[in-house]
This record gives structure tokens, sequence and C-alpha cells, in this order.
């Protein structure tokens, strides 16, 4: 099976090529990136040149490169977004062209190149906060901030191609991912390495804010199971059950550093700072997959890699 996967020299898609090339003999992986701030190829040391690996620097924009790529291709897995919610707020720009536009690119060429299979890589943002209870894959998209709306947005027309234009799409929405070659923008990777160099930890508001963490390795595993298993047209949320505010989060990591309470300083509340995420994951528990690491055993794997 010869698979596309964009956006695989950023944190979740290279830590995926790195799953399907250690766990199946079974693929030949072409990873398309643009490299931008977030992506970076030193991710896929080590398997840049595995025989089974071919990496190509380019955008999931460029008609012509996709068009060319999807030509002797069974399935795409399209990791490739802006994702980083902070960015989304300052400016929206970069989000709609590649999480929408970037999307319908590959989604027109994989209808012409008549895919297999086409993994869209979604997240639990785009249905909004929730306060009590958890999503289910059938709850309406209300996202709040302009990432979780790209996403959305992405969501829409992948599932659209697949009404109309037969494409086999498969939607995931995954939680809180945290695990090795997380850029250092995001919360986990930037608190480890301020709290181990001494420096300030700043959270949003009060820390009140509840996230749902999944540890890298156990969503590669449920996005593989979804891209083999799951039924087109479906969407399967992918979550852990583990549920932490904020502030919570923060003391594991300066207790795992010995790093001191006062390191924390509370900033300014993120605008439109969704107050809780929480998945119901029954659907791909049907498929057979439950997630296997714990918070605690993924911190330390995740502390280890970064320290
Ligand atoms: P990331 O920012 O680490 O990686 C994104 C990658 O996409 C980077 O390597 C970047 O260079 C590449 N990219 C960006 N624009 C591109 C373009 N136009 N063409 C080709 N490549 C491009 O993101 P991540 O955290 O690994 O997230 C991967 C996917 O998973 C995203 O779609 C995101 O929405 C989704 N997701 C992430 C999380 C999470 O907790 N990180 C949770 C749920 C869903």
């Amino acid at each position: 099976m010869r698979i596309l996967v964009t956006g695989g020299a950023g944190f979740i898609g290279s830590n995926y090529v790195r799953y399907l090339l250690d766990s199946r003999d079974d693929v030949d992986i072409v990873t398309l990136d643009a490299l931008t701030y977030a992506g970076s190829r030193s991710n896929l040391d080590g398997i840049l040149n595995h025989p089974n690996h071919e990496f190509i620097e380019g955008d999931i924009c460029d008609r012509e490169l996709v068009a060319d790529l999807l030509e002797d291709t069974d399935a795409v897995v399209n990791f490739a977004a802006e994702s980083h919610v902070d960015r989304s707020i300052e400016g929206s720009e970069p989000f709609v062209s590649t999480n929408v536009q970037g999307t319908q690119t590959l989604l027109d060429a994989a209808v012409d190149a008549d895919l297999d299979r086409f993994l869209q890589i979604s997240t639990d943002e785009v249905y909004g906060q929730i306060l009590d209870g958890t999503f289910s894959e059938a709850d309406p998209l209300e996202p709040r901030n302009p990432y979780a709306a790209t996403k959305a947005g992405a969501d829409l027309l992948a599932k659209s191609y697949e009404t109309t234009h037969g494409l086999p799409v498969v939607i995931t929405r995954t939680c809180n991912n945290f695990g090795p070659r997380q850029h250092s923008e995001k919360l986990i990777p930037k608190f480890i390495t301020n709290a181990a160099a001494g420096k300030d930890l700043p959270v949003y508001g009060d820390g009140s804010n509840v996230r749902e963490w999944i540890y890298v390795e156990d969503n590669c595993r449920a996005l593989d199971l979804v891209l083999q298993e799951g039924d087109p047209g479906e969407v399967y949320n992918i979550g852990s059950g583990i549920e932490r505010t904020n502030l919570e989060v923060t003391r594991a990591i300066l207790e795992f550093v010995g790093g001191s309470e006062d390191q924390i300083t509370f900033v300014e509340d993120r605008a439109g700072h969704d107050q809780r995420y929480a998945l119901d994951t029954e659907k791909i528990e049907r498929l057979g997959w439950e997630p296997e690491w714990s918070f605690e055993e993924g911190l330390k794997r995740t502390m280890d890699y970064y320290l």
C-alpha cells in the first residue's frame, strides 16, 4: 500500500510515519511537508533514507505537485495544517489557506486519482467547548477559534466529497496529543524546557481550563486502525479519558523536573479560551482500540525526550 502522509515532518505526522514503518511491512510512504516553522527534517532523523520512505518538500496547495504524487498512491493521510490556536487569533489567513484550501486541493486530486482512502486528521476543537459530559461524533460543529473553524471547514468539505464524489473519506477527531517532537510553542514542551531552565511557566487565566490528553503513540495506533478499518463517510473520535486542568499539567511537570511552584505565573487568558473538551470514544473502541499509555508514563517519556 502506498500512502501519502502530508505534514509528516510535524509533531504527530512524524510520529505516525515512524509508527507505520516500525509496525507494518506492507507500506511505502511518501511524506509531503512544506517545512513551515512547525515542521523539521530532523523530526524524520533515522528514517529519511528508509527504503520504504521518501520525503518531498512541498505545499499541499500546489495542485500540480499533489496531482503528480497521487498518480500511483492508494491513500492520503492529511496531517498538514497550521495548528497553533494562538497564531490563528493573531492572523487566520495561513490557516484558511492550508487547512481549508490545502485540504480542498488534496480532495480534488484524490477524486481524479480514484484513491482507495482519504484520512482527514481533525481535532476535538471542532465541536467547541463542553462543560459537562462528552462529545459524540454526531454532535454539531461549533468551533470557537479561527484554527478550530478552519479544521471544521475542512471536515465538512471532506465529508461532502464522500457524499458527492464517492471518495472514501474517513475523519478522525483527536484530543490534545503529547509526546516527542512537538514544537516548543506548545504547552507541554514549553513548560518542560522552561521548568528545567528555572524560567517562568506562563499559565493562561486561572489555569482551570481542562484538556483531554493522549500520548501520541496511542493516537498513531488509532489512526492506523481507522485508515485500515474505518467505514467510509464516518467520523471517529480518538480520546484517552485522561482529563487534566492546565494547572494540574503544570504542577506535574514541575514535580517531575524538581522545579518550584514559584515558577508558575498567571497571565492574561487567551481570547475565547475554550473551558473544556472531552470525547466519547465508544465508536473507535468498537473497532478494537483502547489507549495504553497513562498520563504519567507518557509524560515521563516526553520529559526524557526534551531533557
Ligand atoms: P504541527 O504543527 O506539529 O505539524 C504540521 C505540519 O504540517 C508541519 O510539519 C508543517 O510544516 C506542515 N505544513 C503546514 N502547512 C503545510 C502546507 N501548506 N503544505 C504541506 N505541509 C504543511 O501539527 P501537529 O500537532 O502535528 O498536528 C497535525 C494534525 O493533527 C493537524 O491537522 C492538527 O489539526 C491535528 N491535531 C493535532 C492535535 C494536537 O494535539 N497536536 C490534536 C488534534 C488534532
